[in-house]
């Protein structure tokens, strides 16, 4: 059970922060928080791994989080980024889930070119492309997913992305921009990899998306999804899903 620290080996999930300092634009550090709470609520042990430039790599991982940066930080961060493109490459295709945004989610990505030309490679774990443009697509979003139902954010990004034939969407766009401004998809899926541009932060507004992260991180370690709610987490659950209710229907109304 418990080891020296404290930590219940027997129900912990080990999170990964992707490059925290340089890819954490518009509170998406926010998704990160959400994910270790929504763990605790469910009776799981949080173990939270934040990885920068030259860290070591965690032994273990159950769940991804990565967010969004400036061309800048892209820039930054992409030979670290490549170098540990196999890593990453190995736990998507072991079912390992991820959210990327934004920034990670283009270099998630074939490649990214900016807006003055320069070419940032991307790991490729998406056949897509991103290409910066002049017009910044900027505001509140709200799309229509088959998994997650209504997703609701915020996109700001002068990339604009475009899924190669056999690439699925994350969701159509019914309010907003997404992908670019060609053909109304938002994101990718991939095994259970999610690529978004939604920003806001994503998570606390989107409990399902949250919890599916979740549950198959704990199905993939432990083989089920076995929560243990007490009546107190269970409240905690239930006023976060309140409060994401609420913030939902503000962003929704909000014009762009
Ligand atoms: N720098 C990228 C762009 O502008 C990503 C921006 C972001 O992560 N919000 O497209």
């Amino acid at each position: 059970m418990g080891d020296p620290q404290g930590i219940n080996n027997d129900r912990r999930l080990d999170v990964l922060s992707l490059y925290p300092k340089d890819m954490n634009i518009y509170g998406d550090s926010g998704n990160v928080l959400t994910v270790t709470r929504r763990i605790e609520c469910y009776g799981y042990q949080p173990v939270v791994h934040s990885y920068n430039q030259g860290d070591a790599w965690p032994n273990h991982i159950d769940i991804v989080l990565g967010g969004g940066g400036q061309d800048s930080g892209q820039r930054k961060i992409q030979d670290d980024f490549m170098a540990r493109s196999d890593q990453l490459h190995a736990l998507v295709e072991a079912g390992t889930p991820m959210l990327v945004v934004c920034g990670l989610y283009q270099l998630f990505g074939k490649y990214f070119e900016t807006i003055d030309g320069y070419r940032i490679p991307g790991i490729g774990i998406f056949d897509a492309i991103t290409v910066g443009r002049k017009k910044r697509l900027i505001g509140n979003i709200v799309e229509d997913s088959s998994d997650f139902g209504t997703i609701v954010g915020y996109e700001n990004h002068s990339g604009q992305t475009f899924l190669r034939e056999g690439t699925e969407p994350l969701a159509s766009v019914k309010q907003g921009e997404g992908n670019n401004l060609d053909d109304s998809t938002e994101g990718a899926r991939v095994n259970n990899v999610i690529g978004t541009y939604l920003h806001g932060s994503l998570l606390p507004k989107n409990p399902e998306i949250s919890d599916f992260l979740i549950r198959r991180a704990a199905e993939l370690r432990y083989g089920a999804f076995e929560p243990v709610i007490t009546p107190e987490s269970g409240a905690n659950i239930e006023r976060l899903d309140r409060f994401a209710n609420r913030a939902r229907k503000v962003a929704e109304s909000r014009p762009r």
